[in-house]
């Protein structure tokens, strides 16, 4: 069996179980709370049950790094959309120790590009295009130092209200523990 048809074949036995039905929920959160994690798969439940939170409880957005690298990228604007359109009052960006992404060295996933056939041709053509790779995939030194950065990305966005608390926490990946690098209501207008 490939990954897909196992992932099809869990579905379809979960589907006929009607094991969904411990998962009701509706699309407004409970907690009124969004959270910009990161992808990290250590994460996945971990971040939301060390906060004693449930399904539908809160808006998740996941990415490489829990970061806002483009300020009208889509996760700026998952984050705007969630305040204005879905339910949302309060921002949670959430960093953790031991990130992948942190420590990523974009040389190696550049030569691994090129070893999947990904040309220099190409990157010759971004770069005139304005877009160095290198600096597109670096990561951060300090996951604070980065937390604190898209804190103030988002806090001072042009189009965020300035009365949405945006908070900046750090988890602990293998004990769960959280400490917060901001408290939002501090800034909050
Ligand atoms: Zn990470």
């Amino acid at each position: 069996m490939t990954l897909l048809e196992d992932f099809l074949a869990a579905n379809e036995a979960f589907v006929k179980n009607e094991e969904f039905k411990a998962f009701t929920t509706d699309k407004t959160p409970n907690k009124k709370a969004v959270f910009l994690t990161c992808m990290d798969t250590r994460l996945s439940e971990l971040s939301i049950k060390a906060l004693g939170l449930k399904n539908g409880d809160i808006k998740q957005i996941k990415n490489a790094g829990a970061v806002v690298s483009h300020p009208y990228g889509s996760t700026m604007r998952s984050l705007l959309v969630a305040v204005y359109a879905l339910g949302v009052d309060e921002i949670y960006i959430m960093g953790h120790h031991d990130c992948g992404f942190g420590a990523l060295k974009p040389d190696p996933v550049i030569e691994e590009m090129k070893k999947r056939g990904i040309t220099d041709e190409t990157f010759t053509t971004l770069k005139y295009s304005g877009i160095e790779v290198s600096d597109w995939l670096k990561g951060f030194d300090s996951v604070e130092e980065s937390v604190r950065e898209t804190v103030g990305t988002v806090k001072n966005h042009p189009l965020m209200a300035k009365s949405v608390p945006v908070h900046g926490m750090i988890i602990d990946p293998e004990t769960g523990k959280v400490d917060l690098v901001i408290n939002g209501y501090d800034k909050a207008e």
